[in-house]
């Protein structure tokens, strides 16, 4: 580590062989080296005045650019009190402003001499120390960088009123938290960033979350990888506007106020921690997108994730320097005072060693030390302001305050952009483009659908009226001519029979007179040969008529072929039509590819998604909403308001666009991805708790169910589960689980699983149903505590955390029904022989584990009924050493309280010979 810094002067001469300062960089951003590398468009920030923070080093490579710990001092104004009594001496430091120099009385004739990045009088107001100091923290952090700012001095130089004041009744007065939100805001877009905070106190090694001040046991979470480091447990409320904010701080102040007179010590011996998370979109980042012409294919737009900036901003009000009395005149015992000491001496400690480029600095020593790491020696740019006042009385304190920020001033860290790609972000977008794909398909199929019906039932009218008219013509025309024929052969009939009956009088009157006779005939034959003209007449028109019958005939026939034509041509144009069918199945067909590609692409990302995120749960900044982990986040802590607002939004939106049906329906797919993909989203949706009426009134509690039976796949299983466990958060889904035989669904997932986040998600659901007063016996009776019990084979720390809180919460219930005379008998849990595991872990190093189980011990030693077993099962030395040393209080009285009441515990103790 490089060593830069100041000079060291005493009594005026340079004594130190410490290089010469250089000069503070003009800029004083760090960006300023790695933006004008990836970022060349974009402007430069406006410099701060009178800057703390020059870059010291130029940028190695695109991993960091070297950036010192950058140290103020500043000198609180005598208050009454020194008035009075230092009236007659002279302040201890004699400041040097322009020549950023302090000078340190040692007496009358004597002083040393020391060097800081800025000196800030009694005079420096409010804002200008806000400028110098955290102006250039918070600008690094708006453009991607962890920032810390930071007060050390003894009690009552001014560390609070530096950074904590509200200035509500004076704006001038504004402290350093509220200038850096207000400076935050005003930069960032609300309808793409975000920005939010955790406000925590840390005292004796215990950390406690001010917001939410029952929560006072969170721990730390380090990324192995990267070093990040986490508090997952802590509340993170994302804020929108400073009014708000205000509020936080003084909700904060308020809690930290009652912790500490219940805790019975000052404000001063604790810490207190502004975590302030800011997330911020760019756009159009990504080298590729800003080389193209826009010829690329939508599709390849569509597939680049935005960049996010994760900044993070920690303001550290540490306690007050001076040492611990450890004689315990502030009533403390020397335990106390050590652990109470703890935390600052570590800082220090790892101040020195980085100060002095030593090889190991003791960073794990203590939890703030822990909650730093990234402060002094690493990636973060950090300014210190060390308070000192200016009595001469407290020489010492100031003294050695003065050193501490010396020493600091030796640190060097490597400033490192924090981004990363947006793939949730676009995972939702193609989701949605997805969806609309689909519903503009099932479109078009349908118009064309209802295309080919019209035109067919068209086609089929016409061909069977033309077929309809020609039979009725031809009818109609055979029907003339045969009447007619008939007619005529009728006529001829008659004219036949009259001839022949003339001919036949002739011949009998002719017969006697055979002479005379010709004359007669003659005239007969006239009058034949005129029937036979006439005959032949009558034939000659019958010949013509028959000629235009068939003229007519004919004429039919080729109106037949005609409209056979025209049939022939319907039928071709069918079977165009059947062509394009044809067609449009084949583009059904492609598109139906396409959406499958577009699946597994979906999948793919969502899997890099879930691994990005598994990479942020275990170090990313708070807690990240959206992913199954976060499921049990929300099990654990269902009043907190999470980072993932956002992504919650645009869950809820994607719910309301596609429909709670539709999601629920796809969780029965037959492909395996939407399947996963479907139970992802419901999971996501079953988090918010606004949702979870609706989940369920539409069905998908027993689809959810049903997934934990029918599927296989075990990623389905923990997603599922992990839904499950969230809707089982609420008194009437419990019942309705176990009246839909969950219990039973839920004991099989659990003894065929082997991912332990399966069996954290499943043992989670057990947990929550075990906390019901109605549901005790029924749990027990199918099978819920031996399910819970099966679990811990898996041995992994979060399944048991669970399945210890299954188990309290159990004994909660059994004790609450014992007392009100609902139940007798010894206890069921003891019954289904979990008292083994419970003696065993009833110590367990997890606090999340430990808790629980000491809790359930108490709750089962309130009743007699379980005394001899828990006696024989070794239980009562752990109820003994619950009472001794339990680190909570209310459950150290707990646990004395009960030994005491009970005779058979007593008994036993006497027996032993114990005293107690
Ligand atoms: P600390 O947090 O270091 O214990 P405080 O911020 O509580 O100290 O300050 C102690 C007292 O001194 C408070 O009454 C505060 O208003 C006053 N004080 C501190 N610094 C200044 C300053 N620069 N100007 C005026 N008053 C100050
Ligand atoms: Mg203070």
């Amino acid at each position: 580590m490089a060593t830069s810094g100041g000079y060291n002067y005493r009594n005026g001469t340079q004594r130190s062989s410490l290089k010469v300062d250089r000069p503070l960089s003009v800029n004083s951003n760090p960006k300023a080296a790695v933006k004008s590398k990836s970022l060349p468009a974009s402007g430069l920030r406006r410099n701060s005045t009178g800057s703390l923070g020059g870059v010291t080093g130029a940028s190695k490579d695109d991993a960091g650019v070297l950036g010192r710990v950058r140290v103020a001092v500043r000198l609180r104004p005598r208050n009454s009190e020194e008035l009075v009594a230092d009236a007659d001496f002279a302040d201890c430091v004699e400041l040097q402003p322009e020549l950023k120099r302090l000078k340190l009385r040692k007496n009358n004739w004597d002083s040393d001499t020391f060097q800081f990045d800025e000196v800030l009088t009694e005079f420096a107001s409010q804002k200008r120390v806000y400028e110098v100091v955290a102006k250039p923290v918070v600008e690094s952090v708006l453009d991607g960088y962890n920032g810390t700012v930071m007060a050390y001095g003894q009690t009552g130089t001014g560390k609070t009123y530096t950074l904590g004041r509200l200035g509500e009744e004076d704006t001038a007065a504004r402290g350093i938290m509220v200038r850096a939100m207000e400076d935050i805001l005003a930069d960032i877009s609300l309808e793409t960033d975000s920005v939010s905070v955790s406000y925590l106190q840390l005292y004796m090694e215990t950390i406690q979350d001010l917001l939410d001040p029952a929560n006072d046991n969170i721990s730390i979470v380090e990324d192995p990888k990267t070093g990040d480091v986490s508090l997952p447990g802590a509340s993170l409320i994302e804020i929108r506007d400073q009014q708000s904010f205000i509020e936080l701080l003084r909700l904060g102040e308020a809690h930290r106020f009652a912790a500490n007179t219940k805790l019975n010590t000052e404000s001063s011996r604790s810490h207190a921690i502004l975590m302030v998370h800011v997330k911020r979109c760019v756009k159009g980042r990504d080298p590729t997108l800003l080389n193209d012409t826009g010829n690329s294919s939508h599709m390849i737009k569509t597939l680049k994730p935005d960049v996010v900036r994760k900044g993070k901003l920690v303001v550290v009000d540490l306690a007050g320097s001076e040492r611990i009395d450890k004689s315990g005149s502030e009533g403390h015992t020397l335990e106390e005072a050590k652990s109470i000491n703890l935390s600052l001496s570590a800082l220090g400690k790892c101040i020195n060693a980085l100060a002095e480029n030593s090889a190991h600095v003791p960073v794990r020593d203590s939890k703030l030390t822990r909650l730093l790491r990234d402060s002094f020696g690493g990636t973060a740019r950090t300014s210190l302001v060390i308070t000192i006042g200016p009595s001469p009385r407290h020489r010492g304190e100031t003294a050695s305050t003065i050193m501490f920020g010396q020493r600091a001033m030796k640190v060097e860290n490597m400033l490192k952009l924090k981004e990363e790609f947006d793939y949730k972000g676009l995972s939702r977008r193609l989701d949605i483009q997805l969806d609309k794909l689909i519903a503009e398909h099932e479109r078009h199929q349908k118009a064309f659908e209802d295309e080919i019906q019209k035109v067919t039932i068209q086609a089929q009218n016409q061909t069977s009226e033309a077929e309809r008219n020609y039979a009725d013509a031809l009818e109609k025309e055979r029907q003339k001519y045969q009447k007619e024929y008939m007619e005529s052969i009728k006529k001829l009939e008659e004219q036949l029979m009259m001839n022949q009956r003339n001919s036949g009088n002739e011949k009998v009157s002719n017969r006697p007179k055979d002479d005379g006779s010709n004359l007669i005939s003659n005239k007969e034959n006239l009058s034949i040969m005129k029937e036979v003209d006439e005959l032949k007449e009558m034939l000659h028109k019958e010949t013509l008529l028959r000629k235009a019958a068939e003229e007519e005939v004919s004429n039919l026939r080729s109106q037949v072929s005609q409209w056979k034509r025209a049939e022939a041509a319907g039928n071709s144009e069918i079977l165009e039509l059947r062509k394009m069918l044809e067609d449009e199945t084949h583009k059904k067909e492609k598109l139906k590819e396409e959406i499958a590609i577009l699946h597994s692409q979906l999948l793919q990302l969502s899997f890099e998604a879930d691994e990005t995120r598994r990479q942020l749960d275990r170090g990313g900044p708070g807690k990240v909403v959206g992913g199954i982990d976060s499921l049990m986040t929300q099990v654990r802590h269902p009043q907190l308001k999470d980072s993932g607002t956002e992504d919650k939004a645009s869950i809820a939106k994607l719910f309301e666009q596609v429909g709670l049906q539709k999601i629920l329906s796809l969780l029965e797919a037959e492909d395996a991805d939407v399947r996963i993909h479907a139970v992802k989203v419901v999971a996501n949706l079953a988090a918010e708790e606004t949702n979870q009426e609706k989940i369920v009134e539409a069905g998908g509690l027993t689809s959810l169910l049903m997934l934990l039976q029918s599927s296989e796949d075990e990623i389905i299983h923990r997603v599922a589960a992990g839904a499950i466990a969230n809707l089982a958060m609420n008194e009437t889904n419990q019942e309705l689980i176990m009246a839909q035989g969950g219990i039973s669904m839920l004991s099989m997932t659990a003894a065929n699983a082997e991912d332990p986040q399966t069996l954290r998600m499943v043992a989670g659901a057990i947990a929550n149903l075990c906390g019901n007063d109605k549901l005790q016996t029924k749990l027990r009776g199918e099978g819920g505590v031996k399910a819970l019990l099966g679990m811990v084979r898996c041995g992994h720390p979060d399944v048991l955390a669970q399945v210890a809180r299954g188990i309290a919460n159990f004994a909660k219930c059994e004790s609450r029904a014992s007392t009100q005379g609902t139940k007798s008998g010894r206890s069921l849990l003891i019954d289904d022989g979990a008292l083994p595991w419970i003696v065993q872990n009833a110590n367990n190093e997890a606090s999340t584990i430990r808790r629980h189980i000491e809790l359930a011990l108490c709750h089962l030693a309130q009743h007699e009924v379980n005394a001899k077993d828990m006696i024989s099962g070794g239980a009562l030395w752990e109820l003994v050493r619950i009472s001794r040393d339990c680190s909570r209080e209310d459950i150290r009285t707990l646990a004395h309280r009960t030994l005491t009441s009970s005779p058979a515990f007593q008994a036993e103790l006497r027996r032993l010979r114990i005293d107690f």
